[in-house]
């Protein structure tokens, strides 16, 4: 997990002042990090039945393709809104100024379905909340959630359901 960290590139001041942005460009660019992160992410689930990965647009995309790849399930994409092409199911969260919405394609996610909702950071929860609201409303077996980094001073963790598992490769 160090050379994890070690690869993890602080940029000050981005996208706003203040903001210490978590840039994992550096971490996925490289490739014995981008080997490590797809190993450590399906160890935490190998027993788990996984059926599908959800990552959250688009920064989760990318452990998750991984995620799913190594676990032998299937990938699906919450997105921005217009940007799926089929129908789909809508969730509008509150933001620090105004709102936003993520969609997710309505035949995406079925009863059978054991599902891990999948995101680079956790700053917030706020994104999660929605994406995790959004994939309960499938009523699938059980939802995990995890994420590469956590920002334990965000607290976001707090806002997801007790009863949620959720696990990050590192915490801040
Ligand atoms: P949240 O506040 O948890 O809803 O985060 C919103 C989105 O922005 C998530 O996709 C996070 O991955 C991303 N994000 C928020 N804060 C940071 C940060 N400090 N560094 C990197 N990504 C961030």
């Amino acid at each position: 997990m160090e050379y994890i960290k070690s690869r993890v590139r602080d940029v000050f001041d981005f996208p706003k002042k203040g903001v210490v942005f978590k840039d994992l460009t550096t971490v996925f660019k490289d490739p014995r990090a981008l080997h490590i992160i797809g190993w450590d992410l399906s160890q935490l689930y190998r027993d788990k039945g996984v059926t599908k990965v959800v990552g959250i647009e688009s920064r989760g995309f990318i452990g998750g393709s991984i995620l799913a790849f190594e676990l032998g399930a299937g990938f699906v994409p919450v997105r921005k809104p217009g940007k799926l092409p089929a129908d789909t199911l809508q969730a509008t969260y509150e933001k620090e100024y105004g709102t936003d919405t993520i969609e997710i394609h309505r035949d995406a996610i079925t009863e059978d379905d054991i599902v891990v909702l999948h995101d680079d950071v956790l700053a917030t929860g706020g994104t999660m909340l929605a994406a995790y609201n959004l994939v309960r409303s499938m009523n699938p077996k059980k939802i995990y959630v995890n994420f590469i980094i956590e920002l334990s001073a965000l607290n976001g963790r707090s806002i997801l359901p007790p009863d949620v598992e959720v696990t990050s490769l590192i915490t801040y």
